[in-house]
Formats: structure tokens, sequence, C-alpha cells
């Protein structure tokens, strides 16, 4: 069997914190031998410079071809004023689609050493384990029609549609459940049915899935006030399962719970659990370069490829190990700082993590 994992740094931080997780990567499969080999790859404004495209078919070819890919973050202002259809960020929808990554996993764990630096309560988010069950391959980010349009009185017009078919809600609804199963049993259905077309489909779809899950308890709440209880109450989620837009804003809410979005970790699964991982942050221009990103979110998802994309347990829970321990030796990157503690770069930090490792 191949073990071969494509490599997309992409732009920003991506290659700054892709070259932390690399190395934890190729440790994890030098101690496990795992055999792994890594090719790398571009993806958004990194291969628009390259290729003139945000996703060149050699690189989809490549990723078609490879049992997981793993990447860093896309985007940035050099590319911010180009035509929308080659945006970088078309280049991520892009290979998102085509290869069908429709469940996307965002856990939202706060880890006790970083309570401080949440800006909740610690009492509020102490403990805190959410896992946010994102469809992302349908909804308004791909639904057409969408364009501009000029009114006839001259006033400029934007649209977009958010479109979703029984068979997106059903598929994306079973992985909620079947996360459920490995956990609390609860999962939390989050849309606008008051107002939305597409969420009373979501809603009647989802609680038809629920009757293959009688041992998993179903509730439904709107995305407002899921937004609302996210800050109010949070522990009182286990798994929340949402549509592509909402999914998007809530779990980068949840981020915050965390400490920094620094910490999220990201999968983007198909239905064989073919996966593409990433952290749940963007490119970060603003720090860019500087060695100031946290690279953990993005270590955290090579620990989610080894579970999810090749099933080795004892590798991904050595990884999630190893960084639990550097937190514990007090050491922090600029965006989860608290007075008492050190400070590193990113540099320092995947190498604190990579030594962490190689104990265990
Ligand atoms: P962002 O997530 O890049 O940054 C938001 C804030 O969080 C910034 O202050 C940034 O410095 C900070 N931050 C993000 N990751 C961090 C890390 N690892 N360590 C420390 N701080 C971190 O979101 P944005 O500013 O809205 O977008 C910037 C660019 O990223 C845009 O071009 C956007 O389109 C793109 N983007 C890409 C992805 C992706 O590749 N999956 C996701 C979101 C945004």
């Amino acid at each position: 069997m191949s073990k071969k994992i494509l490599v997309l740094p992409g732009d920003g931080i991506g290659p700054e914190i892709i070259r932390e997780a690399v190395k934890v990567l190729e440790l994890a499969s030098e101690k496990y031998s795992l055999g792994f080999e890594l090719v790398e790859g571009e993806l958004g404004g990194a291969a628009i410079d390259k290729h003139g495209v945000p996703l060149a078919d050699s690189t989809l070819a490549l990723a078609r071809e490879v049992d997981a890919v793993l990447l860093g973050a896309v985007g940035g202002p050099k590319w911010d004023t180009i035509d929308a259809a080659i945006r970088p960020e078309r280049g991520l929808l892009k290979i998102r689609s085509e290869l069908g990554l429709f469940g996307n996993l965002r856990p939202a764990i706060l880890y006790p050493q970083l309570a401080e630096a949440s800006t909740l309560k610690p009492e509020v988010v102490s403990g805190l384990d959410i896992l946010i069950v994102r469809e992302l391959t349908g909804g308004i980010y791909f639904g057409t029609p969408r364009g501009t349009t000029t009114l006839e009185n001259g006033e400029r017009m934007a649209y977009d549609t958010l479109p979703y078919s029984e068979s997106e809600i059903r598929r994306i609804a079973k992985v909620g459940f079947d996360m459920a199963r490995l956990r609390s049993k609860k999962v939390c259905s989050v849309d606008k049915a008051n107002v939305l077309a597409s969420s009373r489909l979501w809603r009647e779809v989802v609680i038809e899935v629920a009757k293959d899950y009688p041992d998993v308890e179903l509730s439904h709440m709107y995305v407002d006030n899921a937004a609302m209880q996210l800050v109010r109450a949070p522990k009182q989620f286990d798994v929340i399962v949402t549509d592509n837009l909402f999914g998007d804003i809530l779990s980068d809410q949840a981020s915050m719970l965390t400490g920094s979005i620094g910490m999220l970790p990201s999968a983007s699964l198909d239905s064989n659990n073919k996966g593409m991982y990433e952290p749940s942050h963007g490119s970060a221009p603003d720090i860019a370069g500087q060695n100031l990103a946290n690279p953990l979110a993005t270590i955290l998802s090579v620990a989610m490829l080894l579970r999810y994309s090749f099933k080795h347990v004892a590798a991904a829970d050595a990884i999630e190990q190893a960084v639990s321990d550097v937190l514990d030796q007090g050491l922090r990157t600029g965006d989860i700082f608290s007075p008492g503690m050190r400070k590193v770069g990113t540099a320092e930090m995947g190498d604190a993590v990579v030594a962490a490792l190689a104990k265990l």
C-alpha cells in the first residue's frame, strides 16, 4: 500500500508552520516505522505565482494519487486584487470539491494549561471539548447563480445562492452521528430553519438520519442562538453539525474559547476517509515571515492525519501528548502567551514538540 502524503505549504505563515509540522511528521514516520513518502506542491498564491492558477492540474492529479494532503494556509494581500475566479481561495475550494472532501472536522479543545489564554472565564471553558462537523463542499460557497449585476436604476447588486440537496445533508449528518457515537452521543444540529428554505430541508433530513442512531441524542438550534450559547455556556455542546457557512463562522468563534485560533486543527474527509488536514486559521499575513506564528494547530492536524487517514492511534496520541508536554514546560507563542510563561517563536515551538515526541 502506498503511503504518500502531499504537502502544500501555501502562503503567508503557511511555509513556516508546515516546516515544523513536517519535522513532527517525519519523526513520527521514523518512530512508528510508517514509511511515509512526502511530496511537495503549490496551492493558492504560491501556485498563482508559479503556474498562473491557484491549483494546477498537475497538483490536483497528485492530490488524487496520494493517501492524504497536509496543507498550511492560502491567501494574502499580494493576490487580493486579482480576478476573483483565480484568487488563492478558489484553489482551496476547488481541491476540497474535486477530492469530494465534504466532511470537515474541527475540534475545539481547551488544553488545561491554556485556560488563562481564553478570553472567557476559566470556569466557563475549562474542560471544553467540542467537535464541529461542518459541511464543506456545498451551500453558499459553491451555489450558483452567483455574481454582480446592475439594476435598472443603475444601482449595483450582488447575489449568492444557498442550495443543499437531500443527499448532501444526509451524508454530513451521518458523519456527525458517527462522530457522536465515539464521544458523548450528543449531536446539536445548527441551522436557520425559521428563515431559510435550505435550513428547513436540513432539519427534516437530519431528523430522518437520527432514526438510524437511536442511541444518540439530537437537538436543534438556530445559528444565532448557537453563536450566543457558544460564549454563554459552551460546555453544553459535544458534536455540532452544521452547514458550510455557519460552520465556518462558528468554528472560528469556538477557536477563541480555546485561547487562540493557532491551536485548532482540522480534517476534511471524503466518504473513504481520504483527507486533507490543515489548521483552521488562515495565512495570517500580518505575522508572516517573522517566526511569530503558532505551529501547534498544524502539528495537531498531523495527529488528525495519522488518526483518520492511517488509523494510527498510537502515533496520533503521542503527538497530542507531545504538544501537551510542551505546554506543561511553559512554552508559548505570542498568541497564547500569558505572564510567567516562556515566549518562543515558531521554530523553537516546533523543535520542542519534536524533542517531546522523541522522548515518548
Ligand atoms: P487569519 O486566520 O489568517 O488571521 C486572523 C488573525 O489570527 C490574525 O491576527 C493572525 O495573525 C492570527 N493568527 C492566525 N493564525 C495564527 C497562528 N498560527 N499563530 C498566531 N496567530 C495566528 O484570517 P484573516 O486575517 O481573516 O485572513 C488572512 C488571509 O488568510 C486571507 O487571505 C484569507 O482569505 C486567508 N484565509 C485562508 C484560509 C485557509 O487557507 N484555510 C482560511 C481563512 C482565511
